[in-house]
């Protein structure tokens, strides 16, 4: 279990008034997919159908936060490495926190290596849980299984994407694409779309988007590889990849450009659903009848949590 919470790094993240973000994605988009809609809009109850996320909104006080990284499952499994969303927050300061992304599930909860998708409601002690965790089956097939993890387990393994916020009302950018024509997923084309803007500054972004129709490429981590996985292509081998059905609904991060002293994972969604597939977002492939809905908000500062002392560039497609 980690605990030392004394080195975390922080920087203050460039913070574009939400008219000039909306500028940028309107226009960068458009490289992407046919139709783009990006507005400025109070954020609608995220808590209700079709999000269902344990909060309502994306306001307040906001971060981008990541946690440990690739180098701790590649090439060889890191077991200590288990962290506390309870223990981040009262880290860097907050009280209350509702908190969203993509990471690695509890395995010593879970049983073994799983996905998590980060949907929950921190106040001092009590939780509120919505996180959706999708793993192999246990009977040796590559069948999934989704579950909601319990209010009392609010741990998770080896890395993560995070967005805090305050889970308040706010104004947020809603971004409807329909359509795609570009090869880049909705993800990459916020991201460039942030960096062509501000190319000599780092933008970074949380929230939800809605996969609203078509179909999604996704993996799932099985239990931890046995050998060592040594390059993407290896990594590929052993993870397991699945074409998930819409509705889903992803949460994570992104930043416009890394901070090299930080180290950072530029993007991360994970998407969960209602019927039973939740996984590692990486691409639409129904371009022609894909349809996104996201709504987002601008992170204030980004913290960067036990950072691996050796890294690598691998896995973090
Ligand atoms: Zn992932």
């Amino acid at each position: 279990m980690f605990t030392d919470y004394s080195k975390i790094l922080s920087r203050d993240l460039h913070v574009p008034s939400l008219e000039d973000a909306q500028k940028a994605l309107s226009k960068g988009l458009k490289n992407v997919f046919a139709e783009v809609s990006v507005d400025i809009v109070d954020c609608p109850d995220l808590s209700a159908e079709p999000f269902n996320l344990a909060c309502k909104g994306l306001g307040g006080t906001t971060s981008v936060v990541e946690v440990g990284g690739p180098p701790y499952l590649l090439p060889k499994v890191d077991r200590q490495k288990v962290y506390d969303v309870k223990d981040i927050v009262k880290a860097i300061g907050l009280q209350q926190c509702f908190v969203i992304g993509a990471g690695a599930g509890p395995w010593p909860f879970i049983g073994k290596n799983a996905e998590m998708v980060a949907n929950v409601y921190i106040d001092g002690n009590n939780v509120k849980s919505l996180t959706h965790i999708a793993k192999l089956k246990d009977d040796g097939t590559n069948n999934i299984e989704v579950s909601v993890l319990p209010n009392t387990e609010t741990r998770f393994a080896l890395l993560a994407n995070l967005f805090f916020s305050e889970g308040v009302q706010s104004k947020v950018l809603k971004v409807h694409c329909k359509k795609r024509t570009g090869s880049d997923n909705f993800v990459t084309a916020m991201r460039n779309a942030l960096h062509d803007d501000f190319p000599d500054k780092v933008v970074g972004v949380g929230g939800a988007f809605l996969l609203k129709s078509g179909k999604a490429l996704q993996h799932v981590m099985p239990d931890f590889s046995k050998s060592p996985l040594n390059s993407d292509e290896e990594l590929n081998k052993w993870l397991e990849f699945y074409s998930m059905s819409a509705p889903l609904v992803a949460v994570g991060t992104l930043v416009s450009s890394d901070i090299p002293e930080l180290d950072l994972r530029v993007q991360h969604f994970h998407s969960f659903s209602s019927h039973g597939e939740a996984g590692h977002y990486h691409q639409d492939t129904t371009p022609n009848e894909v349809e996104y809905l996201g709504y987002f908000n601008l992170g204030q500062k980004i913290y960067r949590i036990d950072k691996p002392p050796l890294t690598h560039s691998w896995g973090r497609d």
